[in-house]
């Protein structure tokens, strides 16, 4: 498989006396001639393979490229159909970004955006900057680290780095350098593949039952067996029991890992009842009694992805005489009572289990966790977008509720003197007022924004101050009026 070949090549060789010898075929130099049937091969300088360009550096710039040039003809189309602006509320332009745009981006990345160079993490970057300008509607100006943590939105060589990882790990089975997790890919659940059950193989008719199961147990000749799984706040448990004659004969328990699904528990006791039950003597007919609808639904489908699913439906497939019949929960039956007991205590007191591995979920959770560390560690070492650093320390994959007119006070990038100045749009910092023309001048002091000031700050806690009114909805309903006011009237503002 290609993707799996594809890591960038030692292209350059290093001599003792420290000149470079470029061994790369395809690249500078002379290229060797290649002829096919007499026919002259020509050198290409990339070339498309399932939808992701390669080239012949093999450092993805030109895939990046590409299908950074598709994602802009793809937001002017969306434009295209929803008129200026998109003529969308933030919200949604913020979720067709993550829903169409990113998608496309992240097209292939677990072969191409393991480990980005720090070109491809800059070219990322300026691909994703214009989306971002434009969910938020901030200035051309404003730094991308700020609208990343305004936005809840992970700059892009994070996010496909995050998603060609998870591929890596639990789709490709590589395992991850220690430094990101611990977690190899034989600890994780794997989804069955391949060729389940022909077709005309299938369970009894009369072997699985969604009816309550409870009438069965008068039936002295059956061998009735209960499970259940539980997952509480000391961990997870799985038990099964078994009922012979109005005695209790055997019963089973286990602790699960703790990142174990309730389902997965579900599934384990089911799975080991079914094993007790398919070496009991063969006169028995055992019917086991499951509170969960998922778990049976699971089992008796040849075509589940669910591994621990597909064993026990092989298992009852070849052992006609189990049956598999649902029982409520919680109803009094005495059986699913035990069972449910028993469950509760392992998830403190049982014995480890390990042949259950950790689910999809937890290692998706584990990295995205990684992820989120180290846009937080760039967040707080960045020199760029301090303003709102101080407003908001901490990323998170949520969006705040900030909306254009917020962006622009906080991160101080709008129609203020000050900033016109500081970015060479204008000659003076003055406003026509005569104060100096920063944001906080219009919050507090200038003539013609008094319908919306609040009290001026001391000197030493201006700071201080943004971070409370940003924090306040009645302040920034305020802030709001002021940047809307000033917006409509710029020439008001201009100095003489
Ligand atoms: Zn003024």
């Amino acid at each position: 498989m290609l993707f799996t070949v594809l890591s960038p090549p030692e292209s350059h060789l290093k001599y003792e006396d420290g000149n470079v010898l470029d061994k790369s075929p395809l690249s500078g130099g002379r290229s060797p001639k290649i002829t096919w049937n007499g026919y002259k091969i020509n050198r290409v300088k990339s070339f498309k393979y399932l939808g992701i360009h390669v080239d012949d550096r093999l450092n993805w710039l030109e895939h990046i490229n590409k299908q950074g040039e598709k994602a802009i003809k793809m937001q002017q189309n969306l434009k295209r159909i929803a008129g200026g602006n998109w003529g969308i509320s933030q919200i949604h332009r913020w979720t067709l970004y993550k829903t169409v745009i990113e998608r496309m981006l992240a097209h292939g990345s677990s072969a191409w955006c393991l480990n980005p160079t720090f070109k491809m993490k800059r070219k990322l970057s300026s691909i994703q900057r214009p989306f971002l300008l434009h969910i938020s509607g901030a200035y051309r100006t404003t730094p991308t680290a700020a609208l990343q943590t305004i936005l809840g939105i992970p700059p892009l060589h994070m996010q496909l780095q995050f998603e060609a990882r998870f591929t890596s790990i639990y789709r490709l089975r590589i395992p991850l350098p220690p430094f990101i997790t611990d977690t190899q890919p034989h600890d994780l659940e794997m989804k069955a593949t391949g060729w389940s059950t022909h077709p005309s193989e299938h369970l009894k008719p009369n072997q699985i039952s969604f009816e309550d199961g409870e009438a069965y147990i008068a039936r002295k000749d059956i061998i009735n067996i209960f499970t259940d799984g539980s997952k509480t706040e000391h961990g997870v448990g799985a038990a099964f029991c078994v009922l012979t004659n109005d005695i209790w004969a055997y019963q089973w328990s286990a602790k699960l890992n703790d990142n174990n699904t309730v389902f997965q528990a579900e599934l384990t006791a089911l799975h080991e009842a079914v094993i007790y039950a398919s070496h009991l003597p063969n006169h028995n007919t055992s019917n086991i009694h499951v509170d969960n609808r998922a778990s049976i639904m699971a089992s008796s489908n040849s075509k589940s992805t669910n591994a621990t699913a597909r064993k026990i439906f092989k298992i009852l497939l070849s052992n006609p005489r189990i049956k598999v019949s649902w029982v409520k929960a919680h109803a009094g039956n005495i059986g699913n009572e035990r069972a449910d007991q028993l469950a509760k205590d392992a998830t403190q007191h049982g014995q480890p289990y390990s042949h259950t591995k950790l689910p999809k979920p937890y290692i998706k959770g584990l990295l995205r966790k990684r992820m989120l560390e180290e846009w937080q560690t760039s967040w707080k070492n960045g020199d760029t977008g301090r303003k709102i650093y101080n407003i908001m320390p901490s990323v998170s994959l949520r969006p705040t509720n900030w909306i254009r007119e917020d962006v622009i006070f906080f991160s101080q990038h709008g129609p203020f003197p000050a900033y016109l100045k500081r970015f060479h749009l204008s000659d003076s910092d003055y406003c026509s007022c005569g104060g100096i023309g920063t944001a906080l001048h219009y919050a507090t002091e200038c003539v013609y924004t008094v319908s919306w000031h609040m009290r001026k700050p001391a000197p030493n806690f201006e700071q201080e101050w943004l971070k409370r009114v940003a924090n306040n909805l009645f302040s920034r309903q305020k802030i709001r009026g002021i940047i809307k006011f000033m917006s409509e009237n710029r020439d008001l503002f201009r100095p003489p």
